[in-house]
């Protein structure tokens, strides 16, 4: 049996989850929904029906689970993923998943993927590292968002995400143990600057002050926060800008500042050369291949260049990047592709040039902590999934914490080596 029915998402918008029963039991996956999201992404459907959710209705995604997929999925079995996914993407047959939508594949997909491990008496995250034809299982990095802006707090032309990693820990529950100290000591260090408007949250769980419009301060409050916790010079930091967002007629603008992609570039060396950043998503538009070529020559060796809104975790485009040498790292977010299968062969097609790969969540998120395991599965060893803190977050971290303990002694932890590929 297949079910699919509407749900909400962290952000109280309508999204999809699926039930499949097997012979062993009932496998369920939601699927998240992105704020940010990038404009070559697989479509994600939406009733557009204005008298409910204010045209975000899911209902037409749940007819295409329930009336389309289900019957040609149902009998089949559920470690043929490949299978099971090329079916889904010869009944959509679009290139971008435009007519029955990702956001209806996508559930049907994951589900398999854990009917699949059950029926192999395997953990999850097992199961996909044989899937994905290797046996380690790297504990990731976690990028821990702390202060949010842009789309996910409400402002305009400002940075998305600036997030902590604990590369100095001896372990991934040590570094949440990092993270969340530095996460409460920033909380005070905001409440005594802004009062209580310093500590509203954003989308993904980090602090969004809106009085904190200065991109130089806002590193500057990290790095008091993180000597408060005790951990100075053992925490890095990662920048999402998501800069998609701010660039209109071939110009960033950031507050009222207007930048060009040299400038950019110069902005994010300056700040390189000021703040310990190790890692910059979406620097650059999703189109400004230029600009992504010249700040990859420019701090590739130093620093982490990772695509989202340009890679939209499709191999088309990574394949384009890696041709270009336009970067050297993919953000990986299964709804942006729609399958698991094609999720497996991006992140293959990353390693295999030597290019790290870091699993994310979006900003609307579900309880689903699907992306833990796939994080371990693959030994990717990052994982970007927001704040240490609200459910639709921490649900990945303590997902994590339990895999962790499973994993005993096996549970490797890159730590400052977060960009060694396997
Ligand atoms: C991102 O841009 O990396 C992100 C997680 O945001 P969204 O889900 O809104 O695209
Ligand atoms: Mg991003």
């Amino acid at each position: 049996m297949i079910k699919a029915r509407e749900i909400l998402d962290s952000r109280g918008d309508p999204t999809v989850e699926v039930d499949i029963k097997t012979s062993k039991g009932v496998f369920r996956s939601m699927t998240p929904s992105g704020a940010s999201a990038g404009k070559h992404e697989a479509i994600e459907l939406r009733d557009n029906d204005k008298s409910r959710y204010f045209g975000k209705g899911t209902l037409k995604v749940v007819k295409n689970i329930n009336d389309i997929i289900a019957p040609k999925i149902i009998g089949l079995n559920c470690r043929h993923q490949n299978t099971i996914d090329s079916l889904m993407i010869e009944l959509d047959g679009t290139d971008n998943k435009g007519k029955l939508g990702a956001n209806s594949i996508l559930p049907v997909s994951m589900a398999v993927t854990k009917a699949g491990a059950f029926d192999k008496n395997l953990p999850l995250y097992s199961y996909i590292s044989e899937m994905f034809g290797i046996i380690s299982h790297k504990m990731p990095v976690p990028m821990c968002n702390i202060i949010n802006g842009g789309k996910h707090a409400g402002q305009k032309n400002s940075f998305q995400e600036h997030m902590i990693m604990p590369t100095s820990a001896k372990s991934f529950s040590e570094g949440i143990r990092h993270v969340s100290e530095i996460y409460h000591h920033l909380s005070k260090i905001l409440y005594n600057k802004f009062g209580s408007s310093g500590t509203l949250i954003g989308d993904e769980g980090g602090f969004a002050p809106s009085g904190l419009s200065n991109i130089y301060e806002r590193f500057d409050f990290i790095l008091q926060a993180i000597e408060n916790a005790g951990y100075n010079e053992m925490i890095k930091i990662a920048i999402d800008p998501a800069s998609s967002e701010f660039f209109y007629n071939e110009t960033y603008k950031i507050g009222n500042k207007s930048y060009s992609g040299g400038e950019m570039v110069d902005l994010y060396i300056d700040l390189c050369n000021k703040y310990p950043i190790v890692s910059i998503e979406d620097g650059l538009a999703e189109d400004d291949w230029d600009s992504w070529v010249e700040i990859t020559k420019k701090i590739g060796s130093k620093v982490q260049i990772v695509g989202d809104d340009l890679f939209v975790t499709n191999t088309k485009r990574i394949k384009k990047g890696i041709e270009l040498n336009a970067a050297n790292s993919v953000l990986i977010k299964l709804n942006q592709i729609g399958t698991v299968t094609e999720t497996l062969n991006a992140i293959k097609m990353a390693n295999d040039v030597g290019w790290t790969s870091i699993i994310s969540h979006r900003s609307g998120e579900t309880e689903d902590t699907f992306i833990a395991d796939l994080v371990v599965g693959t030994s990717a060893g990052q994982i970007k999934t927001g704040a240490p803190s609200r459910s639709d977050r921490t649900s990945k971290y303590n997902q994590l914490l339990r895999i962790e303990e499973e994993l005993g002694k096996e549970a490797e932890y890159p730590g400052i080596d977060f960009r060694i590929i396997l």
